[in-house]
């Protein structure tokens, strides 16, 4: 495998459950030198084992909203109820590290982004069905039946949006050394 990565920032997007943060766990524990991840903000509660500062910033509806005043985002969006957003200086502190930036946000943020002069490069994360996705996220155990049904909901509009040719590859996380296989491709790439 190339040792090298392109400095281009990585946007990975794909409905909740597909296995995102399965697979970028992976990656930032293979690869610690090469690639870093934008911290977002969110609304959202912590689940367990997700770490403040680490998976992201969690805070309260008027800190975001003094955030977005402030200019302090570079994208921000509502999900599900809650806010999330990158900021400029998650994006930054990658950067400041040498290390590929990799961003994990929704169809909201990849629209915004290519909007932004990030020149970022797009991966679509797709689940094999629709009913595996809604077992992924009903197995990992985090999310109430409401919340299920929001998430599904939206990830019938990421996967429209995927058709749509917004991103610059799609894989689909069926197997799960084969996905990870093909994102390691991915994002050493040559540019
Ligand atoms: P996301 O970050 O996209 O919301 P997660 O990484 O939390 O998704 O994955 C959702 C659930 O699906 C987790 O319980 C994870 O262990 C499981 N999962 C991820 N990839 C696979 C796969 N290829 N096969 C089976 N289960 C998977
Ligand atoms: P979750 O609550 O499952 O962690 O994330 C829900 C959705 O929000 C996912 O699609 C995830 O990619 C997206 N998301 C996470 N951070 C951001 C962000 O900073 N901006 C945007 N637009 N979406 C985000």
């Amino acid at each position: 495998m190339a040792s090298k990565a392109s400095l281009r920032p990585i946007v990975i997007s794909g409905p909740s459950g597909t296995g995102k943060s399965t697979l970028l766990k992976r990656l930032f524990a293979d690869y610690p030198d090469n690639f870093g991840f934008s911290v977002s903000h969110t609304t959202r509660k912590p689940r367990p084992g997700e770490e403040d500062g680490i998976a992201y910033h969690f805070v309260d509806r008027p800190a975001f909203e003094r955030l977005i005043v402030e200019d302090a985002f570079l994208e921000h969006a509502e999900f599900s109820g809650n806010y999330y957003g990158t900021s400029i200086k998650a994006v930054e502190d990658v950067g400041a590290h040498g290390k590929t930036c990799i961003l994990d946000i929704d169809m909201q943020g990849v629209v915004s982004v290519k909007n932004t002069p990030l020149n970022a490069r797009f991966l679509f994360l797709a689940p094999p069905s629709l009913e595996t996705l809604r077992a992924r996220l009903e197995g990992r155990g985090t999310e109430s039946p409401e919340s299920v049904k929001k998430r599904m909901d939206q990830a019938e509009k990421e996967m429209a949006f995927a058709e749509t040719g917004a991103h610059d590859k799609i894989i689909v996380n069926d197997d799960l050394e084969k996905a990870y296989k093909d994102l390691v491709s991915f994002v050493f790439e040559e540019q």
